[in-house]
């Protein structure tokens, strides 16, 4: 595996790619890899001739009072994990390399409606800092394909949305949630739960799912579905966030016509904050 982490050489290796017509897929991540993480490199590799994978912890969507000093740093078992796949090239830029002037004076890219729900609600600025720098991100590597994934389902129509609204000429792929023996989706955030809180935090799945067997089952009130999960989060020792049910493809809140919908949750356990969600189809 390559490493680099200068823009300019980032950029110019992968030049040598495309003079020799291989296809470039891209894979972004703040580090801290685990086998969802991998799944997507694996992903990617499946679908181009030669996969970057970028570890950058960017202080930009990263609010004042969040977790940016205490997010998992581990660049030595990331990389050796890359290397056990076959990742061709890990790009790793510094804050100061992706943000000469500083945050406040880098231009930024700006999805309206979709970030302002759910998580865009919690997290002021969050989705504007992830747009901006998967953006440059995109015009440093030229990925012809991008592998996100479907954990972060608002975050990857928010993608979605960027490339179609500024016409990126990359092809965005997700893909679907890897999760743990008890259903606990992969977070690089679950190494901040202590042994009691890692017990709990199934539940949070857990409630989304009950919700997910009722609609399966043909209950269409969703609000009585998302108050019976926020108060299975409560019991279970979670501060609920939101459990909000919206359509999948725009994230509008659902109603009974709406076919292709999602149940999204968000809670704290402690200090820790974790997210998940499931798409399901009513048609
Ligand atoms: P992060 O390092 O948390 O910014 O995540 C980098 C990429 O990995 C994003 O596209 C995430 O959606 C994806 N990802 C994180 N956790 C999982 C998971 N458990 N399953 C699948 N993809 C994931």
């Amino acid at each position: 595996v390559k490493i680099f982490d200068q823009p300019g050489m980032m950029r110019e290796q992968l030049d040598h790619l495309r003079a020799e017509s291989k296809t470039i897929g891209f894979v972004p991540t703040m580090g801290g890899l685990h086998e969802g993480h991998l799944s997507l490199v694996r992903q990617a590799k499946s679908v181009a001739d030669a996969v970057v994978v970028s570890i950058f912890i960017n202080p930009l969507q990263f609010g004042a009072n969040e977790d940016l000093d205490a997010y998992p740093r581990k660049l030595e078992d990331d990389l050796q994990q890359l290397e056990q796949l076959d990742t061709d090239m890990v790009f790793t830029p510094t804050p100061d390399t992706m943000y000469p002037l500083g945050l406040e004076a880098q231009t930024k890219v700006l999805v309206p409606d979709l970030t302002t729900v759910l998580c865009g609600a919690s997290r002021p600025g969050h989705f504007d800092g992830v747009s901006t720098v998967v953006c440059k991100l995109f015009n440093i590597v030229g990925p012809n394909t991008a592998v996100f994934g479907q954990k972060d389902l608002q975050q990857l129509l928010i993608i979605k949305r960027l490339v179609a609204d500024l016409a990126l000429p990359v092809t965005v792929i997700g893909h679907p949630t890897t999760r743990e023996a008890d259903g606990l989706a992969m977070s690089s955030r679950n190494t901040y739960l202590n042994e009691d809180q890692r017990a709990i935090a199934p539940t949070l799945y857990q409630s989304l799912s009950e919700a997910v067997e009722a609609i399966k089952n043909g209950s269409r009130d969703y609000p009585a579905l998302e108050k019976g999960a926020l108060t299975t989060l409560e019991k279970a020792g979670f501060a609920p966030d939101y459990i909000e049910i919206r359509r999948s493809t725009d994230l509008i809140r659902a109603t009974e016509a709406d076919e292709d919908i999602a149940i999204f949750g968000a809670a704290r356990l402690g200090t820790t904050r974790l997210i998940d969600n499931i798409v399901v189809s009513t048609g």
